[in-house]
């Protein structure tokens, strides 16, 4: 049984319909619409094959759509020209809107001078060039070129260590949030998180949309590390993108980054993603290096909920075998490595903590066949989750979005079961839920989880053992 999740970018070589049905058979629990590449015509395309893949196999699959964020990008160059610096040139960044050569170049964000100062580092196309600040006027950032390489249209631009005044949400940001929130996005990912305070403006575009989808913030930032617990708290899941987090931080702080990560998600029971190059020769080769196999096994035996694909599966030659190789390493490590996930001794103890944590405990020692978790928003599974249980972990929903985004959460498989009045529909509910899908049979021992306040969100406080089939 594969326990931790898989989230899988879509683009241009897996974006119809077949290619979608494969990834989700070879093992995709979410897939992820990239907002920094292709249109919303494109992306609500891509959505609806994602939809009727799933529904067609029976599969409960998310979708998560990824904001670009406040990505700082070099303008274009004259002609498409690919100008090759070396190190001692001089190079500058203008706001003015010039094509660019070999000596200068524009750049999307128009506040870089007011924001730099000498000395600053400078990295462009993630880190392969890298830039010293050596003078800066009103419109021109002058740098002398430390390590040369090659620069061309677009490339992204990182500030690792300044402070950068843009918004955590563009206005790109908040018209693909809106997009998402009326296409019917399962889950949002915002890039460049800095401060707990970024979600702010997103849940402000939610209620004007009029529907609240679960936010998970992506760890990319030296300032997010800083406050990093407060993040975790704020939002409702994080991501470890290591793309521009060993872009941004010293690159040998990411192990060590994505390990509290993992951690402190654990703790608040927010589903965590390990992000970037899990299987990257994969976009190439059929079958992965050692080190990322280890890579990837790693990432699961520390514990995070998911990990994820970038390029092997948006633009490589093996998105399909990518993705079933993934499957088998994770799955690999919790059959056999589950005692191996650190135990967490911090838990955060609110909402249905403590009933959560006990209901696991019952389980477990009464070895349960699973745990079977009434959830309005999906909260007490997390919890349920987080202690990484052997046990199988079945959550039974009556919301579309919530049943969908626990696609997320590791260890758990949701049922749409529609909402129990009674302890004694609880009960039925449970038997008929669990056994159409193929899950328990009559006489098996199970622990479910409920609010004995039957309607009420929030008001998970009741555990019993339960016979099934012994509900009438
Ligand atoms: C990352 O930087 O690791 C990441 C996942 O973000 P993006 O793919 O948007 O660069």
């Amino acid at each position: 049984m594969r326990r931790a999740k898989i989230v899988s970018t879509i683009g241009p070589v897996t974006q119809d319909y077949e290619q979608i049905r494969k990834l989700i058979i070879a093992g995709m629990d979410v897939a992820r619409l990239n907002r920094s590449h292709g249109d919303p015509d494109t992306h609500l395309k891509v959505y609806n094959n994602i939809r009727q893949a799933a529904a067609k196999l029976g599969r409960n699959t998310a979708v998560l759509v990824d904001l670009q964020g406040p990505k700082i990008r070099l303008g274009t160059f004259i002609n498409g020209q690919k100008p090759v610096l070396a190190a001692g040139d001089i190079f500058t960044i203008t706001i003015d809107n010039i094509q660019g050569n070999k000596d200068k170049v524009s750049t999307t964000f128009k506040k870089l001078p007011l924001d730099c100062k000498t000395g600053d580092l400078l990295l462009v196309d993630d880190g392969k060039v890298r830039l010293e600040v050596i003078e800066v006027t009103t419109t021109d950032v002058k740098t002398k070129v430390l390590v040369g390489g090659s620069v061309s249209d677009h490339k992204g631009l990182n500030l690792p260590g300044v402070a950068v005044s843009i918004p955590a949400l563009t206005s790109k940001d908040e018209s693909d949030l809106r997009w998402a929130i009326q296409t019917g996005a399962d889950l949002i990912a915002m890039s460049f998180v800095r401060s707990p305070k970024d979600i702010d403006k997103a849940k402000q575009i939610m209620s004007e949309e009029g529907r609240e989808i679960p936010i998970i913030a992506k760890i990319e930032k030296p300032q997010a590390i800083d406050c990093l617990e407060e993040i975790v708290k704020t939002f409702d899941g994080i991501m470890v993108a290591r793309g521009d987090l060993a872009v941004e931080c010293p690159l040998e702080q990411v192990p060590i980054i994505q390990r509290k990560c993992i951690n402190l998600a654990r703790q608040y029971a927010k589903p965590v993603i390990v992000a970037t190059q899990m299987l990257e020769s994969m976009t190439d080769n059929p079958i992965p290096t050692r080190a990322e196999i280890n890579d990837c096994a790693v990432a699961v035996i520390e514990g995070t909920d998911a990990t994820m694909t970038s390029g092997e599966t948006s633009v490589g030659k093996y998105p399909i075998e990518t993705i079933e190789v993934m499957s088998k390493i994770s799955e690999y490590q919790t059959e056999n490595g589950l005692d191996l996930i650190p135990k967490i001794r911090d838990f955060d103890w609110s909402g249905g903590g403590p009933i959560a944590y006990s209901a696991v405990r019952i389980a477990e020692t009464i070895d349960a066949k699973c745990i079977a978790v009434f959830t309005t928003s999906g909260n007490t599974v997390n919890r349920i989750s987080r202690m990484r249980t052997r046990i199988p972990i079945y959550a039974l929903t009556s919301g579309e979005h919530a049943h969908r985004a626990l696609s997320l959460t590791w260890g758990s498989w949701s049922y749409l079961s529609g909402e129990p009045d009674s302890m004694k529909d609880a009960l039925h509910r449970a038997d008929t839920t669990l056994k159409a899908a193929n899950r328990v049979k009559d006489g098996d021992k199970i622990v479910i989880v409920f609010g004995s306040i039957f309607g009420k969100v929030g008001s998970t406080n009741s555990i019993t053992v339960h016979e099934v089939g012994d509900s009438l």
